[in-house]
């Protein structure tokens, strides 16, 4: 078969080795994390290095009516980074430069493709600290943490990406180059175009240069455990947190089923036997001691049966490393939960008002048995986003109906509640029909009128958002 124009047109612009065609790299790029989401087998993977290479990639796929489907390291979890047939796939990972840190402005200028924990390492070598720290930031790239405003476990106190990005260079659909934002500390010039594609998921341009706001390190945290009797009982103590004013810089969540997940493919000693755990912790300087103080107090009101203290920073790292390994440890379980088989993860996303995480909470357990699905639950308890992780086998038909079942039901609770279909993870594939619930049809109408603005033909990213 004779080779696509395209790929000619790819190779004179940025040379063969940047332009892959071979069928296990496509394979590769076919997709990112998320179940139940399509994929399609890409074209050609290109890697482009600067601005004027993804301007060349654009300008070439436009010419021939290629779609484009921008790829970070594809750590996503809603399918937003899938190929479709045919695609062009723009993968960012040849663009990993730091450009610029400037500690008078604190900002930090950097190519999509930089991994966060690189950008995080370069600025702390000044002194300063970039805070959105998605469980993927060893993996993840400030791109794909953008294009999907990724949250993290200190956002409770320091908020998610969006907070931290000032300014974005875009390649459009057309091929011009769009800067957006500023380098100041304020600047109100104009419509806030940052925030547009902040979350845009790759569908209304390519960012190739993100600035960054950044922040003095954090002071010494301590850390707090608290044992709950429920789940309920936990999310209690979280509305209680927030309504007394207090401030922790992480407030996180593990149910039974993690605890033991966790304990079986690390054994650290965590009370398997609770039915939750809140791991807390504050960052206060002076006053810390005092805070966790009061934090001890509201979780023992909430009816917690066992608080403490971490003893020392080790201690302290044990228990957030614990919390970190959750993702490696449900898919063990997973697997382990059906031998032989092809056991896996369904992993859920949903944010709901810190005051209604109980009824989030009581009411997956109610799912989890009407479905007749293991789920377990973990995540962001302090921002009322927690990751429901429905078990299922997925080589069985009928668990998958019953984990796609538990899936909507979870959804729609979450939806009744007051709450979003996604507190972080993003729309992509797997959650467009629950975008469209949740922002009725002229919150549907003003998406497509966005993205047609910008792009008319529909070469980016089709098929995903709405
Ligand atoms: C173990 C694990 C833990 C995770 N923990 C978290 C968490 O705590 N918080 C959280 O928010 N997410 C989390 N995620 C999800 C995921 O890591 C984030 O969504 C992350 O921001 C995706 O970054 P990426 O570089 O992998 O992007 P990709 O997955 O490659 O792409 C994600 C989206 O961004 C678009 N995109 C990527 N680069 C660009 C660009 N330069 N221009 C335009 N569009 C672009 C893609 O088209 C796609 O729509 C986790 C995932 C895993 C596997």
């Amino acid at each position: 078969m004779a080779a696509h124009p395209l790929l000619d047109d790819l190779r004179t612009a940025l040379g063969d080795a940047a332009v892959l065609t071979d069928p296990d790299l496509l394979a590769m790029h076919a997709r990112d994390e998320a179940d139940l989401c399509a994929a399609g087998t890409p074209l050609v993977v290109v890697r482009p290095r600067d601005t004027a290479e993804v301007v060349a990639v654009v300008r070439a796929a436009g010419r021939h009516g290629v779609p484009v489907v921008p790829q970070g390291a594809r750590t996503g979890l809603a399918g937003a980074a899938n190929a479709v047939d045919g695609a062009l796939v723009l993968s960012t990972v040849a663009m990993d430069r730091i450009l610029e840190v400037d500690p008078v402005s604190r900002i930090a200028v950097a190519q999509p493709g930089v991994v966060n924990a690189t950008l995080g390492g370069a600025v702390r070598e000044h002194g300063l600290w970039y805070p959105p720290d998605p469980g993927s930031w060893e993996s993840s790239t400030i791109g794909g943490n953008v294009a999907t405003n990724a949250g993290g476990m200190c956002c409770v106190k320091y908020g998610v990406t969006t907070e931290y990005v000032l300014g974005l260079e875009v390649v459009l659909a057309s091929g011009e180059v769009l800067r957006t934002g500023r380098r100041t500390a304020k600047g109100v010039a104009g419509y806030d175009l940052t925030r547009l594609f902040v979350g845009s998921e790759g569908t209304l341009g390519v960012i190739t240069e993100v600035t960054v706001a950044l922040r003095p390190a954090p002071e010494e945290s301590l850390t707090l455990v608290a044992v709950f009797p429920t789940t309920a009982a936990a999310g209690t103590a979280v509305a209680n947190i927030a309504e007394r004013g207090l401030t922790p810089s992480l407030l996180e969540l593990l149910d039974r089923t993690h605890l033991r997940a966790i304990e079986a493919y690390r054994p650290m000693g965590l009370r398997t036997e609770a039915q939750a755990l809140l791991l807390a912790a504050v960052d206060t300087g002076s006053r810390a001691a005092d805070d966790l103080a009061r934090l001890a107090e509201v979780c023992t009101a909430a009816g917690a049966d066992e608080v403490y203290a971490a003893t020392d920073a080790a201690e302290a790292t044990a228990l957030l490393q614990a919390r970190r390994l959750a993702h490696p440890a449900m898919e063990r379980f997973a697997a382990d939960a059906f031998p032989g088989r092809n056991g896996g993860l369904v992993i859920d996303d949903v944010a709901v008002p810190r005051g209604a995480l109980a009824a989030l909470l009581d009411g997956v357990a109610r799912i989890a048995e009407e479905c007749a699905v293991p789920i377990g639950v973990v995540g962001h308890a302090g921002d009322g986003n927690m990751h429901p992780n429905i078990v299922v086998d997925r080589a069985d038909p009928a668990s998958l109906e019953r984990g796609r079942r538990a899936f909507d039901e979870i959804m729609r609770l979450g939806l009744d509640l007051g709450g979003t279909c996604t507190g972080e993870h993003g729309v992509g594939l797997l959650k467009r029909d629950w975008l469209a619930r949740e922002i009725g049809p002229v919150g549907v109408r003003v998406h497509q009128a966005i993205r047609a603005a910008l792009d008319p033909a529909g070469l980016f990213n089709p098929g995903k958002v709405c």
